[in-house]
């Protein structure tokens, strides 16, 4: 992707004046040569004031750079991640340029247009502070976004290096299904950083996850992250009924097998396609026709709008076992969301 695809992308970039300077705001705009940044006061008075359509973000996205205020780092959902110690994510963008038709995203925010957040010295200080009581927790990035997605004119991670380097009971996980390793790749692999990939078979990922790059793209890039040493962890999350969801996903664990040191994976995450209520009217409303639609949906004991239980139990176990027959141990297996 070069930096004319960068600015073909955005319509406008506008800037928070407090930000002008920072070096990750110079950083960003150094990328984005030919944009003529607007200053702004204050991004909140702007980003998302006027609720604008999901699907503008084909043709009409904005790209805002700010700082985040407020709590930077917050506890995660329950059942977020592997079990045991506390979980965390932060909040470093908002938004995404890919366009999964299942994305939460669609029903959450006011408007598709993304933010970067630059102050990442003051997230970092929050993750400190927390681990002082939490000195083993996670700390996830990209709940709102894809963390590696943008890499290519953020560049954020090699800040957060040195910190996980000197607080390797800390885990830091940085979740994508992009490709763009390029800037990760020279870092040193750390035990206690994950990359890991949103993962789907080929069929599926071609239908519902638009723009993203193919499955044989990721487990290139999951190859190239795993040849250098890199730690990974694999979400087979979300799994979409198909009458073909067996043979998909033997072929899909077969090639990323063949493709990665099993011991540098650790963990495969599965969970199965849901929605809040609000973001499946929205789901419904932008892909009316999607082949989402084609098994039915109950309201489930959460409120969420999910397959029947018997079906989200053959799914998971499906999959699941295909991983187990392939010898890869339980304790490394987890389940989403259920
Ligand atoms: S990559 Fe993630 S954040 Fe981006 S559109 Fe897809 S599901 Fe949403």
């Amino acid at each position: 992707m070069n930096s004319k695809a960068n600015l073909k992308m955005f319509k406008k970039v506008l800037v928070e004046k407090e930000v002008l300077n920072n070096p990750n705001t110079i950083h960003i705009l150094s990328k984005l040569p030919k944009a003529k940044p607007i200053i702004i006061d204050d991004l909140d008075q702007y980003w998302g004031k006027v609720k604008k359509p999901y699907l503008q973000k084909r043709d009409n996205l904005n790209l805002f750079i700010g700082k985040k205020r407020g709590t930077l780092v917050k506890p995660a959902p329950d059942a977020y991640g592997v079990s045991g110690d506390p979980h965390y994510y932060f909040i470093h963008s908002y938004n995404c340029i890919y366009e999964c038709q299942y994305c939460f995203l669609q029903g959450y925010f006011h408007t598709p247009d993304l933010v970067l957040y630059v102050n990442h010295d003051e997230i970092l200080k929050e993750i400190k502070s927390i681990l002082v009581e939490h000195p083993n927790a996670w700390f996830h990035a990209g709940e709102f976004s894809d963390s590696l997605a943008l890499n290519h004119i953020t560049n954020e991670w090699s800040q957060y290096w040195d910190f996980f380097k000197n607080n390797p009971k800390a885990k830091l996980e940085l979740r994508t299904k992009s490709v763009n390793i390029k800037n990760i790749l020279p870092l040193e692999p750390l035990k206690n950083v994950l990359l890991t990939f949103s993962l789907s078979p080929q069929d599926p990922s071609k239908e519902f996850d638009l723009k993203t790059p193919s499955t044989r793209a990721k487990i290139k890039a999951i190859k190239q992250l795993s040849d250098a040493g890199f730690q990974i962890g694999i979400h087979f999350d979300p799994i979409i009924y198909s009458e073909k969801l067996q043979i998909q996903y033997t072929q899909l664990i077969n090639d990323l097998l063949e493709n990665t040191n099993i011991d540098q994976i650790n963990y495969f995450s599965l969970g199965v396609v849901r929605y809040t209520k609000d973001v499946y009217r929205q789901v419904e409303l932008n892909y009316p026709d999607s082949k989402l639609h084609s098994h039915p949906y109950i309201k489930s004991f959460d409120n969420k709008i999910r397959y029947s239980r018997p079906m989200r139990n053959w799914l998971l176990s499906t999959v699941k076992n295909i991983l187990l027959s392939k010898d890869v141990h339980e304790s490394r297996i987890y389940l989403c969301m259920e």
